[in-house]
């Protein structure tokens, strides 16, 4: 048999997904299956934001066989349980976005059920209060979930914030343990195969060149192998997201720190506040119709707890993913693959899922196309699930009045997004598969979080005296402040288990 293996990768950028990728493939290719390259430019250096994480975070941490707390220890890491959206109803309303479920299943019916019926008739306390996680966060308390637990009211997950830069350094001391090969300098120029196209080479500014048989794209924005030498082309979806611009700035940290990511609805975007052990990350995403860099910076500055570290930084971008994200043998991963605003911290999700998805699919020389392919729709599907649920976010807003938010509340949405919501408000249900990362419970924090009512709950709540409901409801919400009550601050769980020394 011809050996037809893949003996060569070559990882082109050194930021977050480019050594996420490289620990990965090297982790699951040992013993000198492919040699592993990666290239990495202290001239161009790397966007060093992306701080908040969604908890498949921890997967990704599990098969590299990383002790998490070593891991805090070295990223200046916090806990994250949920993301607190503030103002983007409206003005003065806010709602936790958790990683957990609500309440408990009442005779096999799920709890929201029960929830919406009591809703409707405005009896019920608003959703959070039936949340254990939501009300950790809301206190600013943390405690690690216990196993094997039983009721529904202790399963909850969690995810991090951490540095990006220092995620990074940690990741390459782990890569160059696990074989990866580690060379700096900058790219000039891509060697492409004649015939196919297909990449051949790199070749640095020195002259030095870099030849692979596949090749992961991890160059950041510009996309060096995927868009410019191979011009796979970029779908835009800033028609839906307006939003274009980021400014950010790191400040001391003057509160203790909360165990949820915030996020703040203002003038034309939101602002996003991330905790961490030394200092806190701020940043306004912003669209540029809406908002001049000027403001954007004066708006973001006076709304900074503490003083700031570092001048503003303002980042561009086309929201949207390359039409294709695997072409020819050149896999694109990170920024180079496409770009969602980082409202629900999906980014990384998106390299971790990428690099899953290609270890799934992975080829041999012949690059089959059937591989390609799949890999292509899974990945856009993906993508568009999520682009679907921060669309809707904007889409949902009751802030009238507002030039920026009056536009993304009358633009059109996808046809996708459509049916979710119709088919929400017609059955209580959320329509998802395998495909979407964010499930039921993401989605009715979301609707719930918007006032958005479905017209039917499940008629087998009726089989049950609405005082009764009302009482397992009642039971349920102090129960679980009951459980806060006796956790420790997220300060105190931090100071106590894993402080930075
Ligand atoms: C404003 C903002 C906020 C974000 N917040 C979050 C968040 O909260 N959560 C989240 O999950 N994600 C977030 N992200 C996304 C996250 O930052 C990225 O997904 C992540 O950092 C990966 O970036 P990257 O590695 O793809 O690219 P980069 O960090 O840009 O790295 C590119 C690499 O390519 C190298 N390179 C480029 N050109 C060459 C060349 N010619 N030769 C050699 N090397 C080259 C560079 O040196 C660098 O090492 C955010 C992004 C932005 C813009």
């Amino acid at each position: 048999m011809v050996e037809n293996r893949i003996k060569k990768i070559v990882v082109v950028g050194g930021g977050t997904s480019g050594w996420m990728a490289a620990c990965a493939l090297a982790n699951r290719f040992q013993n000198n299956y492919t040699e592993i390259t990666l290239i990495e430019s202290a001239d161009i250096g790397t966007i060093g934001v992306g701080e908040a994480t969604v908890p498949y975070i921890k997967e990704f941490l599990q098969d590299l066989k990383i002790d998490e707390v070593d891991f805090i220890k070295n990223t200046n890491a916090t806990y994250k349980l949920a993301i607190e959206f503030d103002g983007w109803q409206k003005q003065g309303v806010s709602f936790y976005h958790p990683f957990a479920g609500y309440g408990a299943r009442i005779a096999r019916i799920p709890f929201h059920h029960y929830w919406m019926k009591l809703n409707q008739k405005g009896t019920a306390k608003p959703l959070d209060a039936y949340c254990l996680s939501s009300q950790i966060a809301h206190h600013k308390k943390f405690a690690l979930p216990k196993p094997n637990n039983e009721v529904e009211l202790s399963t909850f997950n969690y995810a991090f914030h951490f540095d990006a830069a220092l995620f990074a350094k940690y990741l390459k001391t782990i890569g160059e343990k696990l074989g990866v090969k580690r060379i700096e300098g900058t790219i000039t120029h891509v060697k492409q195969h004649a015939d196919s196209g297909f990449v051949e080479a790199v070749e640095l500014d020195e002259g030095t060149e870099i030849a692979g048989e596949l090749f992961i794209d991890c160059s950041g924005f510009k996309g060096l192998l995927i868009e410019e030498t191979l011009q796979t082309g970029y779908e835009d979806w800033s028609h839906w997201l307006p939003c274009d611009r980021a400014v950010a700035m790191p400040c001391a940290s003057t509160q203790s720190p909360a165990s949820s990511t915030r996020s703040l609805a203002v003038e034309a975007g939101w602002q996003w506040r991330i905790p961490l052990q030394h200092r806190v990350g701020n940043g306004y995403v912003y669209s540029s119709q809406f908002s001049s860099d000027e403001r954007a910076i004066e708006l973001l500055t006076a709304n900074l707890e503490g003083d700031s570290l570092a001048e503003p930084k303002v980042i561009k971008f086309v929201t949207g993913m390359r039409k294709k994200t695997w072409n020819k043998n050149v896999v694109a991963l990170g920024l180079s693959s496409g770009f969602l605003e980082p409202l629900e911290s999906t980014s990384i999700y998106m390299v971790q899922s990428a690099i899953d998805a290609l270890i799934n699919h992975f080829p041999n020389r012949n690059f089959d196309s059937y591989l390609t392919d799949k890999f292509n729709d899974v990945m856009k599907t993906r993508q568009q699930r999520l682009r679907d649920f921060i669309i809707f976010h904007y889409y949902a807003n009751k802030r009238h009045g507002e030039p920026f938010w009056d536009a993304v509340r009358t633009m059109s949405i996808p046809d996708s997004l459509q049916e979710k919501i119709e088919s929400f408000r017609h059955t209580g249900q959320v329509l998802q598969d395998d495909l979407d990362f964010f499930r039921t419970n993401s989605w009715l924090a979301m609707f719930a979080g918007f006032g958005i009512q479905s017209e039917r709950y499940h008629p087998a709540v009726d089989n049950f005296a609405e005082a009764n409901v009302q009482q397992e409801l009642d039971t349920i919400a102090n129960s679980i402040q009951r459980a806060v009550q006796g956790l420790p601050s997220h300060a105190d769980f931090i100071r106590n288990n894993c402080a930075v020394d």
